[in-house]
């Protein structure tokens, strides 16, 4: 085999609770994390020169070791003593450093590419314990699907997929650092907490009203204060109809949840009218699994 080609699709969290701060300085999180139908394509291809070549059409992101697409080849490459080299060409879709786990789930996608392309033959769970070294999401973005993630987010549980529904996705022009709304979290001050328990017992009862009743991420505490537009993003969502809006991971991504496509097309139109995003998508939760 000499090509291979990956699907990395975004996450959204329509639970996002956060227990604690370690002495090691991560947090004790539980989340539940949802695979969206938005994704990036990676082609992987093998090439004698030994050393991983990354190209991409997206001008704002690194291509040199720095990108979690090299860092995560390297690592394999190391791992197994691979002589050989690869060529990988992104065609990003995620929007960047927004919350959806864009960087995590290209470093998962190019290794469950390189996995096949160079035959390695690591398990799933090889792959997400060599993945976590590079990121607590990448575990998750392996397999992806619905999924408790619990443990600085590399404990997973898989969750019945939620009833169909259509998602309005909106990144405000705004870039956000997952460090910097950690870094401004007071674990210990948290006043409220999303109900994750009721949310999984209306996973599991199949009952889109009782998720969407109970999405919650304590991140917004940090984030919202920082960029208002998430809120009024979240408020103009509601009020063209949809069920119920949360912002995703440390935001600034937006996502409205809605139960027909028609209200999901027509508010996505009133956001981009308004002029509170640029980057957004009208889609549907997906559930098949990458691994
Ligand atoms: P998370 O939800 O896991 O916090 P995010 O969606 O907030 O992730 P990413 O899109 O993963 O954020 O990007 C975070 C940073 O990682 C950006 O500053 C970006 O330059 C860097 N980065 C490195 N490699 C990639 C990649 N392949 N795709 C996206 N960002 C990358």
């Amino acid at each position: 085999m000499d090509k291979s080609m990956q699907r990395a699709y975004a996450k959204i969290n329509i639970g996002l609770d956060v227990l604690r701060r370690r002495a090691d300085g991560y947090h004790e999180v539980r989340m539940v994390m949802q695979t969206v139908d938005l994704y990036d394509e990676l082609l992987l291809e093998k090439r004698a020169e030994p050393g991983v070549v990354l190209q991409t059409d997206n001008r704002e992101l690194p291509l040199d070791g720095s990108n979690l697409i090299c860092r995560a080849a390297d690592l394999l490459f190391r791992e197994k003593k691979i002589t050989e080299g690869v060529k990988i060409t992104l065609t990003k879709r995620i929007p960047i450093a927004a919350g959806m786990a864009g960087g995590s789930a290209d470093a998962a996608a190019a290794m469950r590419g390189l996995n096949e392309l160079f035959g390695l033959e690591y398990s799933v769970p090889e792959l997400q314990k060599l993945g976590v070294k590079l990121g607590a999401d990448i575990p998750y973005c392996i397999v992806g699907g619905t999924m408790l993630s619990e443990g600085i987010g590399e404990v997973l549980s898989p969750l019945p997929a939620p009833p169909e529904a259509f998602l309005v996705i909106a990144k405000p022009d705004i870039n956000v650092s997952t460090a910097f709304v950690y870094g401004n979290l007071h674990a210990d001050l948290l006043q409220c907490h999303p109900d994750i328990d009721g949310m999984i017992k209306a996973l599991r009862e199949g009952d889109l009203r009782g998720i969407t009743d109970r999405l919650g991420n304590v991140l917004e505490t940090v984030t919202v204060r920082e960029y208002p537009v998430i809120e009024e993003i979240k408020e103009l969502l509601r009020a063209e109809g949809a069920e119920n809006a949360l912002m995703s991971g440390s935001g600034p991504t937006v996502f409205g949840v809605f139960r027909e496509a028609d209200a999901a097309k027509r508010a996505a139109q009133a956001v981009e009218k308004k002029g509170l995003a640029k980057q957004i998508f009208v889609t549907t939760f997906y559930n098949e699994r990458s691994c």
